[in-house]
């Protein structure tokens, strides 16, 4: 597999979730040669279904990819399960170095790593997350409806989260935790709403039967909850390709970091472009999927400009090489009459 792999090709893929396949299949399509390298890890793989997603709703996270793995190869694409451990500059290029040994070389790269979810340090969250302990309402919210939700204050988009979620349910109640500084506007618009606020730091999940019942907290308060609503700070993959300088940044929501790109992805560095979770940590699976997909047709016209170029380049002959040609010519046609 190493060795196979010494070869180069016009765009590498880092990241193989949603907006790294979406980009893989527009590039293939467009008769680029492509290589999607994926360490596997989706940030929605603890999830059981997308949602919202326009006629692929509910359908299993890896059920997903595993489809956008094949259309991606049925147009030649190429798929490499592995993690890339660095890039480095290759003359206008890359070099893709892979933690299984060898590398990739690349006239372009497209970065789509996601991101990681860091939670809150409140014991049992990680083992419930993506089930019963949630971030986002567009991707859980109707699956929880009309229940007890509790939103745990910890981050700067929780009293947001917990707005929202009423939208879901009448039963919101708010966990100050470690962030008892709600403002009166705050106040205002959670007894308006009739969001309930509840004082105390949060030290616990209360499962039964593989179920979340209720939050404890420090003072052994059980209230009970069958959903907890968190704010994750969302924080972008981008060591792999820290070497040519591009670096994850906070984000303008104060929500985590991510890579700052345009508006069609390309980033400060010449030759790389990003899309996903990577670059927009609010994108759900169809934002990610349509942003690669435009990244990709960005590398495509960038690749396009590159080769007219050069075509261009090769087909002027240097014009002191015409003017000897025209009078080598003339010289022929002179002496072919005989002057
Ligand atoms: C619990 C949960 C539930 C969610 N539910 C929904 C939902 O119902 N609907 C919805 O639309 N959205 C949902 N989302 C959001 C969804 O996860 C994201 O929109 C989506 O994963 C973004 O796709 P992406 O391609 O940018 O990143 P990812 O899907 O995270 O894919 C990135 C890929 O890059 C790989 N990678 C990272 N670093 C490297 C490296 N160095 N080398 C090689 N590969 C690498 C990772 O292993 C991963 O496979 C949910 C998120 C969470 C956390």
């Amino acid at each position: 597999m190493t060795d196979q792999l010494e070869y180069g090709c016009d765009v590498v893929v880092v990241g193989g979730g949603a907006a790294g396949l979406s980009g893989a299949l527009v590039l293939a399509r467009a008769r680029r040669s492509v290589v999607v390298v994926d360490a596997g890890e989706p940030r929605n793989a603890p999830a059981d279904g997308v949602h919202g997603l326009l006629a692929r709703d509910g359908m299993p996270p890896a059920e997903l990819l595993e489809r956008g793995r094949g259309e991606v190869r049925s147009y030649g694409g190429q798929l490499v399960a592995d993690a890339v451990t660095g890039v480095d500059r290759d003359g206008p290029g890359f070099v893709v170095a892979l933690a299984g040994g060898g590398s990739v070389r690349a006239r372009r790269l497209l970065v789509t790593t996601g991101l990681v979810d860091k939670l809150p340090d409140v014991p049992g969250l990680r083992e419930r997350w993506g089930r019963d302990v949630l971030h986002c309402p567009y991707c859980h919210g109707w699956e929880v409806r009309d229940r007890p939700i509790g939103v745990l204050a910890s981050g700067p988009m929780s009293v947001h989260q917990a707005l929202l979620f009423r939208q879901w349910s009448a039963d919101v109640t708010f966990f100050t935790h470690t962030r008892p500084d709600l403002t009166d506007e705050q106040w205002e618009q959670f007894a308006a709403r009739g969001i309930a606020v509840v004082d105390g730091e949060v030290t616990g999940l209360e499962i039964v039967d593989d179920r979340l019942e209720g939050v404890r907290l420090a003072d052994g308060t059980l209230i009970r909850r069958t959903a907890l609503v968190v704010a994750a700070r969302m924080v972008a993959r981008a060591d792999a390709v820290a070497g040519l300088g591009l670096r994850a940044v906070e984000h303008p929501s104060g929500a985590g970091e991510h890579v700052p790109t345009d508006a069609a992805g390309r980033t400060d560095v010449p030759g790389v472009w990003a899309a996903g979770n990577v670059t927009d940590p609010s994108a759900q699976v169809g934002a990610a999927a349509a942003a690669g997909a435009l990244a990709a047709a960005q590398i495509n016209a960038d690749l396009m400009a590159e080769e007219t170029r050069d075509a261009v380049a090769a087909y002027r002959v240097p014009f002191s090489a015409v003017a000897e040609a025209r009078v080598a010519g003339l010289v022929a046609a002179d002496r072919g009459h005989g002057l």
